[in-house]
């Protein structure tokens, strides 16, 4: 697993590597435009030359690009759909200049009508967006379920997944927080991994292609979207271990989405947890699977 953090790209994309470094992290999270302003914007060819350089030189292995929070792909205003669509494309392509693993996109949300249709309007806007871009694989993420957002159930990722057209570049992002708060008890190894089994058997294999890892502060089934810093929510520092170590999530990179000390996003050190978390839901896994063949072994009958 490549664990790291959502960091800023102020002064330029190829200022996110060196953040990255600073906060020990093998995979980071970067908005490729203001979060505030519906402008969207490609990189000029010094600023990949310097982020490639810079990247190559050090331990960060994946890049996600996470789209702004003002698109709505199910958006039920044409207008508001269609700058959306055009944000999009611009973060894909953004991906593509950068070798980014993935733009990361929460699927949208209906404030009327029933889910269907709002699912379809998403999976259009999708469609286009992947048909206007050319490599860039895209990741809908899961929500925490409050309002009308779409993407709160395995289910209905699954759904999201049809309507975009089942295209090759999709997958999904599994966020810690927004499943614990969408009702999915993440927080014991059995809980985590049958999670992963779920996603498996709903959505088949490999189309999970990220993570977020971030503490809760809404309670299970809340429905509350509240980041909470690792450990110190309702996950807790055992329901992280308990998310990080499930086999199925190995290969994936994850990035912490926290407030922080200072409300300034993850630090060096809640990184450097996150990993000794992660080690310690690894060694847990295999400690169980071996007491669980000596207690087949035991059970085996005498010949
Ligand atoms: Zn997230
Ligand atoms: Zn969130």
């Amino acid at each position: 697993m490549l664990i790291g953090a959502h960091v800023s790209p102020a002064g330029g994309v190829q200022k996110t590597i060196e953040r990255g470094v600073e906060r020990h992290c093998e995979a980071i999270q970067i908005f490729n435009q203001s979060p505030r302003t519906w402008r969207g914007s490609t990189y000029d060819e010094e600023q990949v030359a310097a982020f490639k350089q810079a990247r190559a030189a050090s331990p960060v292995k994946a890049v996600l690009i996470h789209a702004i929070y003002l698109l709505n792909c199910a958006s039920e205003d044409r207008e508001i759909r269609e700058k959306s669509l055009a944000s999009l494309v611009s973060s894909l392509r953004a991906g593509e200049q950068i070798g980014a693993s993935a733009v990361v996109l929460h699927p949208g949300t209906a404030k009327t009508g029933d889910a269907k249709t709002a699912i379809a309007r998403a999976g259009a806007t999708i469609r286009e967006a992947l048909a206007e871009s050319e490599s860039c694989p895209l990741h809908l993420e899961n929500t925490a379920g409050a309002g009308g957002t779409l993407g709160r159930t395995i289910d209905e990722l699954a759904e999201l997944l049809e309507a975009s057209g089942d295209d090759r570049r999709l997958g999904i992002c599994l966020d810690s927080c927004h499943l614990y708060a969408s009702g999915y008890d993440i927080r014991t190894p059995a809980g985590a991994d049958a999670l992963a089994d779920e996603v498996q058997r709903k959505l088949g294999r490999g189309r999970l292609g990220s993570l977020h890892l971030n503490d809760s502060s809404g309670g299970l089934g809340s429905n509350r979207d509240r980041h909470a810093n690792i450990g110190a929510g309702e996950l807790g520092e055992k329901g992280c271990a308990a998310f990080l170590g499930a086999p199925k999530f190995q290969r994936l990179p994850c990035v912490l989405e926290t407030p922080g000390e200072k409300g300034t996003g993850a630090s060096g050190e809640e990184v450097l947890l996150a990993r000794r978390l992660h080690d310690r839901g690894v060694r847990g896994r295999t400690r169980s699977a071996r007491s669980g063949a000596v207690r087949r072994e035991k059970r085996a009958p005498r010949r």
